[in-house]
């Protein structure tokens, strides 16, 4: 299968790697050419990357070398895009940018290709609303770190077929992952829950109940997560989270997505997440809040 995935930041760049792991063509393309070096960097280098699969035997150095002369990069998005099967478009989660960039897709890509945003809160009807092949148009949401995380939500929009849904969940099961099926609802599943607990969270935090050490202590013992809800954010990206946020306020009007203050500061002081993930970043939780604050240190 050819696949083009467009915007090459830290999601299309897991899901590039996804792909040609199992032995699909795939395409890269961004704006920013700098974006495409160092998304194949980390492909070759970074904490998920093809080394680190290979010195923990995950795969072999072939099938290393493989995956990466699978993946092209071109600054080009009709190079990339023209003569794939399946296009998934990873760029900032910005409805008119995501319009603009579906729609330019509309044109490109061949008749019968599937296109799929992974956005993680805005709804496809309304990215899709200026397409004309509507009904091949879905969402596959990838949950970071793509290389490990075993989910992909699948969400059918109002023009979405259902042989479209069907083709999307055979290729999800195809690269050895686990589809859900979720209607066109601000958030989906996965994001409505994941967000709420990190709301929440803050306020525990903000209301000086706890301290962040705590509140994701009490989320990895307590219920078994495998990370607390600040470890989640710091990956997720700060400046991502406090995106995916207004988004859902915006299209929902509840109050209950204004995201919180402690976001919206650390992320206009420069705490948008883990360094080594989020280039240019001071830190994310546990560097905002200091090294001092955990009552129960580990034994
Ligand atoms: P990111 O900021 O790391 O990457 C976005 C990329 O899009 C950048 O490289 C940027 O240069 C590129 N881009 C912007 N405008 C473009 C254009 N016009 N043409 C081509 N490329 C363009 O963001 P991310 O964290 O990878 O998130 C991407 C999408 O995935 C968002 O919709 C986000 O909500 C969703 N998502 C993110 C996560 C996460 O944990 N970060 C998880 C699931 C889904």
């Amino acid at each position: 299968m050819k696949v083009a995935v467009v915007g090459f930041g830290m999601m299309g760049r897991q899901i590039a790697q996804v792909f040609a792991q199992q032995g699909h063509e795939v395409a890269v393309t961004d704006e920013n050419k700098q974006a495409l070096t160092a998304g194949i960097d980390e492909i070759s280098n970074g904490p998920y990357g093809v080394k680190s699969a290979i010195a923990k035997g995950k795969m072999t150095a072939n099938e290393g070398a493989k995956t990466l002369e699978a993946i092209r990069a071109t600054s080009k998005i009709d190079d990339a895009c023209k003569d794939a099967d399946l296009v998934i478009e990873a760029v900032f989660e910005d409805l008119h940018l995501k319009r603009e960039i579906l729609s330019r897709l509309d044109s490109i890509v061949p008749q019968k290709a599937l296109i799929a945003s992974n956005t993680s809160t805005l709804g496809i009807s309304k990215i899709a609303s200026k397409l004309g092949k509507k009904e091949r148009v879905l969402g596959m949401h990838f949950f970071n770190p793509a290389q490990v995380t075993k989910l992909v939500e699948i969400v059918k929009g109002e023009h979405t077929s259902l042989s479209t849904v069907q083709d999307a969940a055979k290729i999800v099961q195809m690269i050895g992952k686990t589809p859900i099926i979720a209607r066109d609802e601000p958030g989906f599943v996965a994001n409505r829950l994941g967000l709420t607990l990190y709301i929440e969270a803050s306020r525990l935090f903000e209301e000086g109940v706890a301290t962040i050490q705590d509140i994701d202590l009490a989320m990895k013992l307590g219920y078994n997560h495998p990370m607390g809800p600040f470890e989640t954010a710091d990956l997720v990206g700060l400046d991502t989270r406090l995106r995916n946020l207004e988004a859902l306020f915006q299209q929902t009007g509840d109050e209950k997505w204004i995201p919180p203050k402690s976001l919206r500061e650390m992320v206009n002081q420069g705490y948008i997440g883990d360094p080594t993930r989020r280039p240019g970043s001071k830190g994310g939780y546990y560097t905002y809040t200091g090294p001092n604050t955990q009552t129960h240190p580990p034994p």
